[in-house]
């Protein structure tokens, strides 16, 4: 049987509106993003760090999972779909994912940079004087507990498991990138080592820029619409692909 591989990026989840650092309404306005979100700087912004993820969570409790993610959860249940994504919301698994691939981490999960310990809290808010519940280790660490996202200048961990999931395509199979403009992963240039496997790329629009890799010539079907109206055209595409074992 055929795979299908699924990536998502921030188009994935646009429709479902979940609020950005911007519309924050002021309370941001004496960070710069880079502020809250670099693993170099994060532990002497230890306060705004928390308060910026704090209000995330508690945005991410207010938004739901749009017609991408519930399309994609069918696709899952249909198919052999390896899912990953760099968004670090929940809403492909409220909308019915399951091993999901977060490839920049988990908005509800903490992490502790002391050993190591990772743990969910939901959308709830992460106290300052709040200490790492490692219950094997017994860490008690304050200081070391960061957000569960993979920031800026950190290690991505889950990386490797996307060049072995690219890797393991073969002719024949399926790949579908979508909501994702290629500027952290090149996924046009990552997908060119699928050879044989049919490519399709959902994004707003066109873009022609090789150095993000989602340029032109790298996918087999272009798909410019939003996400949550893009899957279903892809859907189509999909049926005929795994009925007839090749896209028509
Ligand atoms: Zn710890």
């Amino acid at each position: 049987m055929p795979k299908l591989f699924v990536f998502t990026g921030a188009g994935a989840s646009a429709d479902s509106r979940i609020p950005t650092f911007r519309d924050a309404g002021g309370l941001w306005d004496h960070y710069r993003i880079e502020d809250v979100c670099d693993y170099t700087t994060w532990a002497h912004n230890f306060e705004a760090v928390h308060a910026f993820y704090n209000a995330r969570r508690s945005e991410l409790a207010t938004v739901q999972p749009n017609a991408a993610h519930l399309m994609i959860a069918d696709w899952q249940r249909r198919y052999d779909t390896t899912l990953m994504t760099t968004n670090v919301d929940d809403l492909h698994e409220r909308a019915g994912s399951t091993d999901v691939v977060h490839l920049h981490g988990y908005l509800t999960e903490m992490q502790c940079t002391a050993c190591g310990h990772r743990w969910n809290i939901g959308f709830a808010p992460w106290h300052l004087a709040d200490r790492c519940p490692n219950p094997v280790r017994t860490c008690q660490s304050i200081k070391c507990v960061k957000p569960g996202v993979v920031f800026f200048n950190e290690f991505a961990p889950r990386y490797p498991d996307l060049y072995r999931a690219v890797q393991s395509l073969e002719p024949g199979d399926c790949a579908v990138v979508i909501g994702a403009s290629g500027q952290v992963i090149p996924m046009g240039i990552e997908l060119r080592a699928a050879v044989g496997t049919y490519k399709i790329l959902n994004n707003l629009s066109e873009d022609k820029n090789p150095q993000t890799g989602c340029g032109i010539a790298q996918f087999d079907h272009y798909v410019y619409k939003p996400a949550a109206k893009g899957v279903f055209e892809i859907d189509a595409i999909l049926r005929e692909f795994f009925r007839s074992g090749r896209s028509s």
